[in-house]
């Protein structure tokens, strides 16, 4: 039985929080339902995401208006003209042999951000903040349990690439919930089965986590989505024999 201190935990680690205004390099529909945007400029230089569920803050700046990045100084972040236009969370793809860093955007009804992936053009500009911190999680868990909808695919895509590189393959369980089977192709080269559920239904995926046996020692839990489904489908994990340490839970979109 492992201990308390021989066990694998992940590590927070921070990073240096910047602000960097990109230009969009190139725009690519990867699937049916997500758009990729790529990003480069000097503005990268010293980009880091230890992480492979990040995240970055992404300006919405209301269209035509003014808009200069924040700086941060030794008193903190300092916001020019006092405009602090909207954010949105998005799982940076960073390629540091290339420098460039990409974004692929869930296209969905309204929302700022979908609408902007949809309209980018080469050259445009975007304004990114951070990632602050990443949570680096170990990757050879023996027994590795994924719970994600759309929003959670892009840090999926991230963490497979990394697993695939293993020597010795985890055995690793997900169930990745999409509006639609055509969005399954977003994932379709990751190189772990995926257990679907079309149509998105909470209960559809308790059952299939009720279904499961979380061995005793090394195994890692990540359970993310819209934020009353993670909330309902966390408390399957909310146990004595679970160590909550091992859990990482977070809501990635409300549902309004
Ligand atoms: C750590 C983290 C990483 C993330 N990484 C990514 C990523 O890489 N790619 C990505 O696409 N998203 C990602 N998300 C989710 C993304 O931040 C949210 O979906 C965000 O709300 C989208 O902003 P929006 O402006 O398009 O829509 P909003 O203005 O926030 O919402 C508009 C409408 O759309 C609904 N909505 C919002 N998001 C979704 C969704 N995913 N599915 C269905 N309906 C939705 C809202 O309920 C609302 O009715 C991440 C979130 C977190 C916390």
């Amino acid at each position: 039985m492992a201990t308390l201190t021989d066990k694998k935990y992940p590590k927070r680690v921070r990073n240096e929080l910047r602000f960097r205004e990109l230009t969009v390099l190139r725009v690519e529909r990867i699937s049916q339902a997500f758009q990729r945007i790529v990003l480069g400029g000097e503005a990268l230089d010293g980009f880091t995401s230890a992480g492979f569920d990040d995240h970055t803050k992404l300006f919405f700046p209301e269209p035509g208006s003014h808009f200069t990045p924040p700086t941060v100084t030794d008193e903190g972040i300092v916001w020019a003209d006092g405009v602090r236009p909207q954010t949105r969370d998005y799982t940076p793809l960073f390629n540091a042999e290339k420098n460039e860093l990409a974004y692929d955007f869930f296209i969905h009804d309204g929302g700022i951000a979908s609408q902007w992936a949809v309209a980018a053009k080469v050259g445009d500009k975007l304004t990114i903040g951070g990632p602050r911190g990443s949570l680096v999680v170990p990757e050879d868990y023996a027994w590795q349990l994924y719970v994600a909808d759309e929003s959670g695919m892009p840090a999926l895509l991230r963490r497979f690439a990394a697993l695939r590189q293993l020597p010795a393959r985890p055995q690793v369980k997900a169930i990745v919930t999409v509006a639609d089977a055509a969005y399954q192709d977003y994932l379709a080269d990751c190189g772990f089965e995926i257990d679907w559920v079309v149509g998105h239904s909470a209960e559809a995926v308790a059952e299939k986590l009720a279904a499961l046996k979380v061995p005793e020692e090394d195994y890692f839990l990540w359970l993310t989505g819209e934020g009353a489904v993670v909330k309902s489908l966390l408390d399957e994990f909310v146990t004595d024999e679970i160590d909550p340490q091992l859990v990482r839970s977070q809501a990635y979109w409300h549902k309004k």
